[in-house]
């Protein structure tokens, strides 16, 4: 009989799988009893530890380290604001700007700065920090869904290009961090977490032959798989897409035990000789179930004893929930983490929650939180554990890599309390228009691109009267489209279609390198489009909004739209369709 827990969980299954369940189980009742005495003392070890820094000292904390003083002195800042000493630490500056600790490397953000991701200083003791919230999802989800330790987890995981800074330091995700860690490379065994990727297979570079030595395994597999998952949901439907392309082959390799050539890379090669045996009746499987392009449900024919999909459907990756719903004939989605480049924040208690649902509960040994009711000054900071419920709050972290009172960009609504903890919804990430998977791109880069973009136009004496925009994810994989009424003044001389191609690329050379990356590297966007539409389609939106109760003074043109009535009106006017004819520039370097 296992450790006994007293757990308030509330879940069908109380008992923990194992001692270790239990053990973990107990620190999060423990972390979530006490959150403002954990609370109070993250922040006292941060303040006494980093002391010294450059940055604590500007700010004369003179040692302080309550929360009082720490408040009324530290101003609230954004990246931008820090970006002048990052960039020190970047061109090799070592002394202690931020943290007392050294900085091992810089974590590269999704979110962007001038078009180029930000770079987050960290530690290497940070990585303890992820490892734990890492051990913690196990032991809830084991409460919620027995017998995970009788088979495997198909996971599509992925490592990115690396770059070094002019100081030397590398600069990665940090994901590409974790992976390449020992944390995760010599994990010990632990029945409930075997993966069917190798670590080989996860740690190549190149996306093409990573994926297909994941596929293939999964393949291999199939009939130990317990659940299948991504990061996030746009990850996991890349890697139903790349069956869809690629299947043939992967049959073709499992009938015949022998690899395909264009997988060259020596260990992923070296560990799928091990793996690899000819199967043909498994290829014949495989065969039956892909040629006739019917993808309903694909995962659940494919790997039968699947109990649910591991991958983030919250925010931005809530559009491909019904997309993910068709592929795994409704198998349950479970988010388990939220969790940043910055700081790993916390986690489902209730994973096995419907998407809508999903809440996450911070973990106030990560780092120090407060929250800013949304729409308030900056004076009016909360702390976690006063967090109210049915509000609305700015995330703003002080880490022990040194952010001091930073603001994520990330909306959190309060829903309720596990314990003394706040769990949290994930609203929204601040000024976000479009989004496929990681990119995030804001009006003023949409703005800018269009400007760029209509300098093309010029020498046809044509301008964009209006635009706006939708991210389409009806397809694998998804692509931005952007509508435009355009004002033609010399009808003999309108743009050509091959000129309005070129718009789209332009516009794609405009936006950030986020997108760039997943548009030349990962493939993960497709190509931009361009519908243009009738004259007076923006009139007649703003008409339609005005009869749906918009102010006549008000109504400005949504630079982004979803909801389908208007997708409906825009796409009945369209009278050509333009795609960039060709890639975008992107190089692992910054352009800065
Ligand atoms: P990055 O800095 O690139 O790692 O991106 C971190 C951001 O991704 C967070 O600040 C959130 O905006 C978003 N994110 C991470 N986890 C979740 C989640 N579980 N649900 C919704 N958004 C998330």
């Amino acid at each position: 009989m296992f450790m006994a827990v007293e757990s308030t969980l509330p879940t069908p299954f109380r008992t923990p799988a194992s001692d270790k369940d239990a053990k973990a189980l107990q620190f999060i009742e423990e972390m979530t009893k006490n959150v403002d005495s954990v609370q109070e003392r993250v922040l006292r070890e941060i303040l006494s530890r980093n002391a010294e820094t450059e940055y604590l000292k500007r700010f004369i904390l003179n040692g302080a380290t309550d929360r009082e003083t720490f408040k009324s002195r530290i101003p609230v800042v954004t990246y931008e604001d820090i970006q002048p000493e990052i960039q020190r630490i970047a061109n090799g500056d070592k002394s202690p700007i931020f943290s007392a600790h050294p900085i091992s490397e810089f974590l590269t953000s999704s979110g962007t700065s001038a078009g180029e991701r930000k770079l987050m200083p960290t530690i290497h003791e940070e990585l303890d920090r992820r490892q734990l919230l890492y051990s913690l999802l196990m032991p809830v989800m084991n409460l919620y869904v027995p017998g995970l330790d009788k088979g495997k987890g198909l996971y599509f995981l992925f490592v990115k290009a690396e770059t070094k800074t002019p100081g030397g330091l590398l600069a990665r995700p940090v994901l590409t961090s974790y992976y390449n860690s020992d944390h995760f490379k010599t994990r010990p065994y632990d029945p409930f977490n075997v993966y069917t990727s190798p670590n080989e297979a996860i740690l190549c570079v190149d996306s093409f032959q990573s994926m297909y030595a994941q596929m293939l395994c999964g393949l291999i597999m199939r009939n130990e798989v317990l659940r299948v998952g991504a990061v996030f949901a746009s990850g996991l439907l890349r890697a139903i897409h790349f069956l869809q392309n690629n299947w043939k082959q992967l049959a073709h390799d499992i009938a015949t035990g022998t690899l395909n050539p264009k997988i060259t890379d020596a260990p992923v090669r070296e560990c799928m000789r091990k793996i690899l045996k000819p199967n043909p009746e498994l290829a014949q499987f495989v065969t039956m179930e892909c040629y006739e392009e019917n993808w309903e449900c694909i995962i659940k024919r494919i790997w039968p004893r699947t109990k649910y999909l591991d991958v983030i459907v919250t925010g931005a990756m809530a559009q491909y929930i019904p997309t993910l719903e068709y592929y795994s004939g409704g198998l349950p989605m479970a988010c388990t983490m939220y969790a940043s480049s910055e700081c790993y924040f916390g986690l489902n208690l209730n994973p096995m929650c419907k998407p809508s649902e999903v809440t996450y509960t911070i973990m106030p040994n990560m780092a120090y939180f407060e929250f800013l009711p949304h729409g308030s000054s900056t004076s009016c900071l909360v702390d976690l554990a006063d967090v109210e419920v049915g509000k609305e709050y700015e995330l703003i972290l002080t880490t022990y890599a040194g952010l001091c009172r930073y603001r994520v960009g990330d909306i959190l609504r309060v829903t309720g309390f596990h314990n003394a903890a706040p769990q949290f919804r994930f609203i929204r990430r601040k000024n976000v228009l479009l989004s496929i998977e990681s990119d995030k791109t804001d009006e003023a880069e949409l703005q800018n691109a269009i400007e760029n973009a209509s300098l093309l136009l010029k020498e046809f004496n044509t301008s964009v009267v209006e635009y706006t925009s939708y991210a389409d994810t009806k397809q694998i994989p998804g692509h931005y489209v952007i509508y435009w009424e355009l004002l033609v003044k010399d009808s003999a001389n309108a743009p050509t279609d091959d000129v309005l191609n070129r718009c789209c690329l332009q516009m794609e050379e405009s936006l950030n390198s986020v997108y760039r990356q997943s548009r030349v590297a990962d493939n993960s966007i497709g190509p931009l489009e361009i519908r243009v539409v009738e004259n007076g389609t923006f009139e007649e939106l703003m008409d339609y909004a005005i009869s749906r109760g918009a102010s006549i003074n008000q109504y400005k043109v949504p630079r982004c739209v979803s909801f389908t009535p208007i997708m409906e009106l825009l796409n009945s006017r369209v009278v050509s369709k333009h795609f960039s004819p060709d890639l975008p520039h992107w190089t692992p370097e910054r352009r800065r």
